[in-house]
């Protein structure tokens, strides 16, 4: 599918943008926020607080259960945001789309519900050393079950998939295949279509953690070419609690229901209760309908700025923030692949990753310090924690030089000259 079909690549306007999101006006203490956690959560437009705002002020009520008004309005927002999704994603059908709390439950849910069936002992799950403990903790958590193990495939020193070691791992025993499409800590694009059409050959299916990826690049999951493809609201710019998994129909047709309870059913007995036909049957209890009307919101915002304007903007807000931080004395680069996403982590020798975090907090600026919930990568570049500044469409180069400067300031109190 032509990308560009659907952006309609209006001027990008960054004041404009910026004007749009409330919570970039603040100060923090005392002084402007630079918010450059946008891969932990992203901030949200105004569009998205109204859009959750106007739920429950005119339409708040159940899904799905009531043939009043309200109950169908509720329903059509929440339906809504699935036609929305499966189109951002380019799914084949809404049907294949189950709205979750995010990726770490669409990620479970392939786990118990996918995986855990199939596995045997001596089975395996092929991942990646750079990936979020999502996509490798609950992998972990059915592959004990089951008698099988987790292996992961390395990287290189710039923090790319060293991809002919991931294809000499995907060995017979290998039941699944899971990998970032775009690395929280480095950055890195993996390349998931080689991947996918690899994994394809020899009949392994392929899950694809796109937490990292939706937020700055149209997702095609038809031109990937993949099984599974998890995503999670928050960091696109929609209310926490939100996401969706995607997978091919065959495999969500063979795959029993994850949680058990309201809506996922046809009749329920107590000889025997069967199930309604996915996505339904994965979505149990009452949703996050307020936060799905807001991924809906969420979604026209990106498709109104346009993912090549956002690409471009944010391609050269990463250039200049990785050459201004390159000149910073003792300053360690983490994940140098060629086209990468905006995402720098860094340490400053002689200062520990947290301390600088909170002298930057005082300065107003917003930066993760920690292991990112990735231990195995940290335990592959031999260190505890960095610091990580992510960038979005709605940064500045003044945010970044503010940035820099904040970071120069700080070390000098902590690095011994
Ligand atoms: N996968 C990646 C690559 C992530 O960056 C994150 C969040 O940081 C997750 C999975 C988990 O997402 P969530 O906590 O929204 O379920």
């Amino acid at each position: 599918m032509n990308a560009k079909l659907h952006d309609p690549a209006p001027p990008f306007d960054i004041v404009r943008i910026r004007a749009d999101f409330p919570l970039l006006s603040r100060t923090v203490h005392g002084k402007p926020l630079v918010y450059f956690d946008n891969a932990n959560t992203s901030q949200k437009p105004r569009s998205v607080i109204e859009a959750v705002d106007r739920h429950y002020r005119e339409h708040n009520a159940n899904v799905a259960r009531a043939v009043h008004q309200l109950g169908e309005e509720a329903t059509s927002a929440y339906e809504g945001a699935r036609d929305r999704l499966a189109r951002f994603i380019n799914a084949p059908s809404r049907d294949e789309v189950i709205l979750t709390s995010g990726t770490t439950q669409s990620i479970n849910l392939v786990a118990y519900s996918y995986a855990l069936p199939r596995l045997k002992a001596g089975d395996a799950i092929l991942t990646t050393v750079m990936e979020h403990h999502a996509n490798i903790v609950p992998w972990q958590l059915v592959a004990a079950r089951a008698g099988a193990t987790v292996k992961a495939a390395p990287i290189d020193a710039n923090g790319e998939l060293i991809v002919e070691k991931f294809f000499e791992l995907l060995t017979p025993e290998v039941k699944l295949a899971c990998v970032a499409h775009v690395s929280n800590v480095l950055g890195t694009v993996n390349p998931v279509r080689e991947i996918a059409r690899e994994c394809r050959r020899r009949g392994i299916p392929l899950l694809v953690d796109g937490s990292q990826a939706a937020p700055h690049r149209r997702i095609d999951v038809q031109g990937l070419g993949c099984d599974f493809y998890a995503i999670t609201g928050h960091k696109m710019l929609a209310p926490t609690g939100t996401g969706a998994l995607w997978a091919r129909r065959e495999l969500l047709e063979a795959m029993p229901p994850f949680f058990g309870g309201g809506e996922m059913i046809r009749e329920v007995r107590f000889d025997g209760t069967t199930f309604a036909e996915p996505p339904h049957r994965f979505e149990a209890g009452t949703p996050n309908i307020a936060g799905f009307a807001g991924v809906a919101a969420a979604i026209d915002y990106l498709d109104g700025v346009g993912f090549d304007a956002i690409g471009t903007h944010e391609q050269s807000l990463l250039d200049h923030a990785t050459s201004a931080l390159s000149e910073l004395p003792g300053i360690r680069l983490f994940g140098t692949a060629a086209g990468k996403e905006p995402v720098i982590s860094f340490l400053l020798d002689g200062a520990h990753a947290n301390d600088l975090a909170t002298l930057l907090d005082l300065e107003g600026v917003a930066v993760r310090s920690g292991h990112h919930c990735a231990h195995p990568l940290m335990q592959f570049f031999g260190v505890p924690a960095t610091l990580r500044a992510s960038l979005a469409f709605y940064n500045t180069h003044e945010e970044i030089d503010a940035f820099v400067a904040a970071l120069r300031k700080v070390s000098r109190l902590l690095v011994a000259p």
